[in-house]
């Protein structure tokens, strides 16, 4: 199948990557040459534009775009794709954005004939390598069993969440509730070793009692309670501060407007907020258990 694919960044290159691996014709576009040209050096090809990208006989266009303002200037821009795409032609969004403003571009696809699936993912930079992505899909039916077999090159659990924008309504409550998850663990882990417990003990129990819970047992943020985890390395690498604060900035906004109260969201965004004023947004999000821990000197 021949796909076209925009924003090759830390996901949409690796993405890109296994969508070649299993076979595809790929023509790519990105702001940055070099994202370009590595991908090209992989097997695709290039496209100059959005416009030129659109034009040719593409069957499906993938983006993966940082936010909002990107992929409402790609897809509705003057020489951006729905201005020069082929009616029928599938668009798959996976960039996270807010759940309005993927109804809105989407209902603009849909009136010109062109099926729009929102389809943001989980599963970090290491599941966009490995293609173990889960993608959280919303659109029509119909589409969303069109793209489930290209999802599936890029992707281990692809789930269809319902109708335009519950892909993202789906992706902003998780990592909102992973968010306040990761607070509520650190302030437990803390309070418990500041009251003289052992942390690996007391993590131990949580993890088979009723405060268990994927922070606490998949990515503890007590620094010597698990290997592999960012804790484990001065909390490098994983998921940085800053991209989930972009995730709660989402989902505290999209509240704001369907007037829905979200205590614990506003709470956790601030805190993340916070921490990252504080000059440590690329650090793991887990880091944010250092707002409870003395620092040493
Ligand atoms: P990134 O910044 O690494 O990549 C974005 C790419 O888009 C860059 O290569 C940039 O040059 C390109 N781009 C920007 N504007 C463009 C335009 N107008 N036309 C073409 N290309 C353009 O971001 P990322 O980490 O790959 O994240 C992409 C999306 O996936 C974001 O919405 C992010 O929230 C989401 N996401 C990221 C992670 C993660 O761990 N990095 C995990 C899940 C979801």
């Amino acid at each position: 199948m021949h796909i076209g694919f925009l924003g090759l960044g830390n996901m949409g290159a690796p993405m890109a990557r296994n969508l070649l691996k299993a076979g595809h014709r790929l023509s790519v576009f990105d702001l940055s040459d070099t994202a370009v040209a590595d991908l090209v050096e992989a097997g695709a090809t290039e496209a100059a534009s959005p416009a030129a990208l659109a034009q040719g006989d593409v069957e499906v266009i993938i983006t993966m775009l940082p936010a909002a303002t990107h992929v409402k200037s790609v897809y509705l821009g003057a020489n951006g794709l729905l201005a020069n795409v082929q009616p029928g032609v599938l668009l798959i969004d996976s960039s996270t954005i807010d759940p309005l403003s993927a109804r809105e571009v989407a209902k603009v696809a849909l009136a010109q004939g062109n099926p729009m699936l929102d389809a943001p993912v989980s599963g970090g930079t290491g599941g966009a390598a490995a293609g173990t992505l889960t993608f959280m899909v919303g659109g029509a039916p119909s589409a969303f069993e069109h793209a489930q077999p290209i999802l599936a090159t890029m992707g281990k659990n692809i789930v269809h969440c319902g109708g335009a924008g519950n892909g993202q309504v789906t992706k902003v409550a998780n990592n909102m509730l992973l968010g306040i998850s990761m607070i509520g663990v650190a302030e437990a882990m803390a309070l418990g070793v500041a009251l003289g417990m052992d942390a690996s003990v007391l993590a131990g129990v949580i993890n088979t009692s009723s405060g268990r819970c994927w922070s606490s047992d998949t990515y503890n943020p007590f620094p010597g309670v698990m290997d592999n985890v960012p804790a484990a390395r001065g909390y490098s690498g994983g998921f940085g501060t800053d991209l989930m604060l972009k995730d709660l900035d989402l989902a505290t906004e999209a509240a704001k407007h369907a007037r829905q109260p979200v205590l614990l969201g506003a709470t956790a965004q601030q805190l993340y907020q916070s921490f990252s004023q504080q000059g440590h947004g690329a650090l793991d999000f887990s880091a944010i258990i250092n707002l409870y821990r003395k620092q040493e000197a």
